[in-house]
């Protein structure tokens, strides 16, 4: 077996040690005589899974009793949907446009009601955030969305913006449990959890309960009305059980390393190795403003479509994969998650450095 460093930007590398976990687990989890993958939801050995999941994710993150957290399916893309359909009372939302995510989010929320782009940074490509200081909130505005992580473009809110008093709606799908947040700052924060939590086909939702309501827009789908979910513990229908039982484990790992502040320590730490070498390097450049960079996914090019390409297939070579950057904008990009570790992060350095020295 050789395991490669995987800069996939999700689904994306798993932290090993729970890998090994589950697969002591995998014929047989405790004394039920069986796999998660082929209980009940109904269960209690799978009932015991999903509260400790939720209760390790309240306690790593800092959750408010005053927020549900919901396990969803239909990936971070439906909660475009479902986001405008529990919130727009007065059918009117402000959006700030920072990519691909985003763009998708306002095309969806437009079927619902009237949707104003307050901010972007289409014109240079999203390689920043925009000016968050003096934001036009609407004043009907039912909410105020951002996508605070911006996996292809690899920009990061440096702060929250203002809004106002609006509710702040936030997609964290590729900075979930990277780092601390502030709860009690947003409305709702969602993530699909496969960038940075686990495996495809769960989604979390954490929402303030005053926001979960029955007055949705006509012909929201039952399960996608917030309420409903939250009403059922996340269990109105089957829950992706997989997908909760392997996060409890991640969120669990997180837990035993110290919590989100280590957490975010040791982020930090791999992704200033890798943007201080950027900063440097006579060859390779990041591709994003230094003030809008994230600590997940860092893009970064030489300039030449050739040489781009020859760096990317030695890197396979050496079992560094997947840092072909995203087709809109070409090059690479290394996502460097929670799992992987710095070791990795060296490793794609010192490929670079090598790569730098016969090319220049
Ligand atoms: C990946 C991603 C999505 C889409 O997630 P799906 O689960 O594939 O729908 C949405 N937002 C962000 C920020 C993402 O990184």
């Amino acid at each position: 077996m050789s395991r490669v460093f995987n800069f996939s930007a999700g689904p994306a590398c798993m932290p090993e040690s729970v890998l090994k976990e589950i697969q002591s687990e995998m014929l047989e989890y405790g004394t039920s005589g069986m796999s998660v993958m082929e209980m009940s939801h109904r269960s209690k050995d799978f009932e015991d899974i999903l509260h400790t999941t939720e209760n390790t994710l309240r306690d790593i993150m800092a959750i408010p009793d005053n927020y549900k957290v919901l396990f969803v399916q239909g990936g971070a893309s439906q909660q475009f949907a479902a986001v405008p359909m529990n919130l727009m009372k007065n059918k009117t939302a402000d959006y700030i446009n920072t990519g691909v995510w985003t763009k998708k989010a306002i095309k969806e929320a437009g079927m619902y009601g009237n949707v104003n782009v307050i901010a972007s940074s289409e014109d240079e490509t999203f390689t920043y955030i925009p000016d968050l200081d003096d934001l036009k909130i609407s004043d009907d505005a039912d909410y105020v969305y951002i996508c605070q992580n911006n996996t292809i473009y690899g920009t990061r809110y440096p702060k929250l913006p203002d809004t106002k008093g609006k509710v702040l709606v936030s997609d964290v799908s590729s900075m979930f449990v990277s780092e601390p947040l502030d709860v009690n700052k947003y409305g709702v924060i969602y993530a699909g959890v496969q960038k940075n939590a686990g495996p495809a086909g769960l989604v979390t939702v954490i929402v303030r309960e005053n926001l979960i309501t029955d007055d949705v827009l006509p012909g929201t789908p039952t399960t996608l009305k917030w309420k409903t979910q939250a009403d059922n513990d996340s269990m109105y229908n089957t829950p992706n059980t997989w997908g909760i039982y392997t996060c409890g484990k991640v969120f669990k790992w997180i837990k035993d390393m110290g919590g989100l502040e280590v957490m975010k320590a040791k982020n930090e730490k791999k992704a200033a190795l890798l943007y201080d070498y950027l900063d440097n390097s006579k060859l390779f450049k990041g591709t994003v403003r230094k003030d809008s960079r994230s600590l997940m996914n860092v893009p970064f090019v030489t300039g030449n479509d050739e040489l781009d390409k020859a760096f990317i297939a030695e890197c396979s070579e050496k079992g560094i994969k997947n840092i072909k950057g995203h087709r809109t904008v070409g090059g690479m990009r290394a996502s460097i998650y929670n799992a992987m570790p710095y070791e990795g992060v060296q490793a794609l350095v010192d490929e670079m450095e090598r790569f730098e020295k016969s090319h220049c």
